[in-house]
Order: C-alpha cells, then structure tokens, then sequence
C-alpha cells in the first residue's frame, strides 16, 4: 500500500472531519500532509500543493515560518498558558497594545476567545448585556444581512444566513431580521458597485427605523462576504451603516475574522470607510495561521457600562479555558513583527494587480460570469448560462471538479459551490499567481464542457 492511501485508511478509521459528508472519502481522495513549507504543502509520497485558499483562510507569511517558528519555540520555553482570570502575561498585555494602536481609533478593550465563532458569541453577548445594564431591557434582537456567515456555534449560526449550514437547525436558533445584502453581484448592468450599495442601504435603513428599540446590534462582514459565495460590496455602506447606527442607538458590529489582516488591501477593512466600529472581531490571520485565537476590540463605553461594584452584579462573566493563550498571542505578535517590518500591505497591492492580470482573460470565459477582486481576494463565478445567469444545478457540483482538477496540478483550490476563489499566502510570488491562475483556467475549462 502506498504511504498516503495507508495513512489515509488509519485517518478514516477514527476522524470525522469538518465540513464532510464523510462518503464522499469513498471515491475523493484524502489527502495526507507530511510538511508544509512557505504556500507549499507536502503529502506523505513528496506531492507538492499550492494552498492557494491559505488553509481556510488563515495563513498570512505561509506555513512553518522561520520567524513565528522562532517565537514560538522561545515562548514556549517562557510560558505556554495561564489562566487569564485574576493573572496576566507578557505576550496578551503586548499585543492589546498593538491592536489598540492597530485598530481603527477609539477601540480600547481586548477581550480573548480562542476561535471567532467565540469571538462573534462574545460580541453578541456583550452588545445585549451592554444595553441590558442601561435598563435598556426591550433590545433583545440583531439584525443581520442575508448571505453572511458568523461561524457555527448556535448563536453565531443565528446570526448567519446561509441556509446550507443552517437550516436543519433552525429550531434552535434565536430569530433575527434579516435584511439584502448590499451583494454588487446583484446590480444592475451598467450600474457602479457605490449606486448599488447606496441602493441597498435603503433596506437597512429601514429595518433600523422600524426595530431599532428592540435591536442591540447590527452584525456584519466589511466588504466581503467570504463564506457567502465571496459576494463583496462598497465600503460606502459601513459609512452609511455608521451613521445610521448611531443615529438609532444600536451597535455595530465588524466580523473581521476572513476580512482582516490586508484581505482586502488595508490591514482592516472598516478602514477603507473611515469607520470605527463598536465590536471589532478578529481570529484566523490573527496568528498567522499558526493557533486558535480570536479577539474582540471595543471602547470604552462599553467597557464602563460593565465596570461597578461586584454585587452590582454587572460584570461580563463569559471565559473559555484558551483565553489569551500565550502562545496563541505570541503567534500574532510574530505575525504582526512580520506586517511592520515587510510593507506587507503595499506588497500586498502589487500582488493584486498580478491577480488581477493572471485572471482577467477567464472573465470572458463563456461560462464565469463574473470575476470580482478585493485587494487578496480574488473569486470567480461558474454558471451555465451567462446571459441570464442561471447557475448549474447544485447537484452536479461543478467547482468540485475544478478541486480535483487543481489538486492533480498540485493546486489546493477549493471551491465554494461553483465560486472559484484566490485567498493565497502574501508570501506567494506573481509565478506561482500565474500557475494558480493557469490551473483555475484549466479547470473551468473541463468543469463546463
Ligand atoms: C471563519 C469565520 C467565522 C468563524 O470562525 P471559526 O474560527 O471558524 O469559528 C466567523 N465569521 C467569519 C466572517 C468567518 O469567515
């Protein structure tokens, strides 16, 4: 038996893994990995793959990087983990630091989970208890944007829309107003990503001045939504969304997670509208790819609406075991050694561009209807018929036979559904750009014959 297919039979004896129907691993290949060394990945017979979607979208300077290595190691000669609680470490006093310097003005509180499925549980948390310690008690809702994604524990499903992971258990969940995402991939021909957002702010809009007194927050991913099939918007609705909030009284909430750290060409995306938001919510690239950590910023109102006496009883009394891992935290102030000392974000531009170029001659392909980019996020849209957009039927899964297509290339592209997407390393190089652009060229090409 060969090395991988041997390793993979002792795998599919005892896991389950993650976004499976395990059944599938009847005819699709799993794919063992021995090593990982900058974009590449090595299987267990020396096969090498470009992980083009940087391992679900949170490696940053590639995998087994000298620098984070070496912070690691020497962390974990200092200190692995303390209890947060009552104690405190070098590595999360250091890098709430740097967020609250990084993070858009006014955010000043760090507060630790260990994923950002968490980290949106604890943003919604703390919004609703926020209001609730001002006697506020009517505001028990959220309001959310269709096609968004907030992770998969029961309270960050409720506040996502995308039926696949949630429908089957929506007896579970709390009810939320959902309101159209501002999607540019919905505006009309001729009509500019801004007057179409501008457009759909009307919605929300709305949705505020009929529930804004029952409504603690709104919750939503800037300018990309990454699980939703990576429909992307302009950032003149966080600007829009800003004001309004404030105007009605309800809090803002970023979802970061996929977005930060230079996805879509500034270190943050609510940069990119000038917005400060009232949670902040940040994890996969926060450590490079490296650990589970996730981190939700504040300000200062906030915090102080929970800072009393003990018997008040106003405390946010919310932990997990990993709270500010030191090594989790270590991670991330390698990773953000590395933006400081590298111009990562400038670099970062460049890449873009060559993402740009590598693909614009698929957009003519007579079935990607569209190839829409945000700085490091580059996705393309597969349909049958072009003029109406009629997608193919989910059942034939198209993109998957772009995957198994790359994967013989040694391309880790994994699309979603039939959305073919770009979210490399930053530490990829403009050839490597054009492979993957090559392959994802090649695989459409037999994905819609
Ligand atoms: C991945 C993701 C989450 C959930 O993070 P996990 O660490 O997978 O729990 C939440 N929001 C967005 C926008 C994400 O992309």
């Amino acid at each position: 038996m060969s090395a991988n297919a041997d390793f993979v039979r002792r795998d599919l004896a005892v896991l389950w893994h993650p976004c499976t129907q395990m059944k599938d691993h009847e005819w699709l290949p799993l794919i063992p990995i021995r090593r990982g060394q900058g974009v590449w990945l090595e299987d267990f017979e020396g096969k090498r793959y470009l992980d083009a979607i940087s391992s679900w979208w949170v490696n940053l300077f590639g995998h087994a990087n000298p620098r984070i290595n070496a912070a690691l190691a020497h962390q974990a000669d200092e200190l692995e983990h303390v209890i947060l609680a009552g104690f405190s470490h070098k590595a999360v006093v250091e890098l709430s630091e740097r967020l609250v310097k990084l993070a858009p003005p006014g955010l000043t509180r760090c507060f630790y989970a260990d994923n950002g499925s968490s980290a949106v549980e604890v943003a919604l948390k703390m919004s609703f208890h926020y209001w609730r310690n001002l006697g506020r008690l009517r505001k028990t809702r959220f309001i959310n944007l269709s096609n968004s994604y907030h992770g998969e524990t029961l309270g960050a499903l409720a506040v996502g829309d995308e039926p696949l992971y949630k429908k089957t258990y929506q007896p579970l969940l709390m009810d939320v107003i959902t309101v159209p995402s501002p999607d540019c991939f919905e505006r009309d021909s001729g009509e500019s990503w801004e007057a179409h957002t501008r457009k759909m702010f009307a919605h929300m809009q709305q949705a505020l001045a009929e529930y804004h007194e029952e409504v603690c927050a709104v919750i939503l991913e800037p300018l990309v939504q990454c699980a939703g099939h990576f429909r992307m918007y302009h950032p003149v609705y966080l600007t829009l969304l800003r004001e309004a909030c404030d105007r009605y009284g309800v809090h803002l909430i970023a979802d970061e997670i996929a977005v930060g750290f230079g996805r879509t060409g500034t270190l943050f995306a609510c940069e990119q509208a000038g917005i400060t938001p009232d949670f902040l919510l940040l994890s996969k690239g926060l450590t490079g790819g490296y650990l589970p950590l996730s981190v939700v910023l504040t300000h200062d109102k906030i915090y102080q609406a929970f800072y009393d006496d003990y018997t008040k009883l106003t405390a946010f009394l919310h932990s997990h075991s990993y709270t500010g891992n030191a090594l989790g935290c270590r991670a991330a102030l390698a990773t953000l050694d590395i933006f400081r000392d590298d111009d990562v974000i400038a670099r970062n531009r460049l890449l873009a561009t060559h993402m740009q170029r590598a693909t614009a001659a698929l957009a003519e392909h007579p079935h990607v209807t569209e190839v829409r980019q945000h700085g490091m996020i580059l996705a393309m849209e597969l349909v049958q018929d072009k003029a109406s957009r009629t997608p193919y039927p989910w059942q034939e899964r198209r993109g998957l036979k772009v995957y198994q297509h790359a994967l013989t290339r040694g391309v880790l592209l994994r699309p979603m559904g039939d959305v073919i997407y770009f979210m490399p390393p930053y530490v990829i190089t403009p050839e490597e750009i054009r492979l993957l652009a090559e392959v994802a060229a090649e695989g459409i090409e037999l994905a819609t014959r």
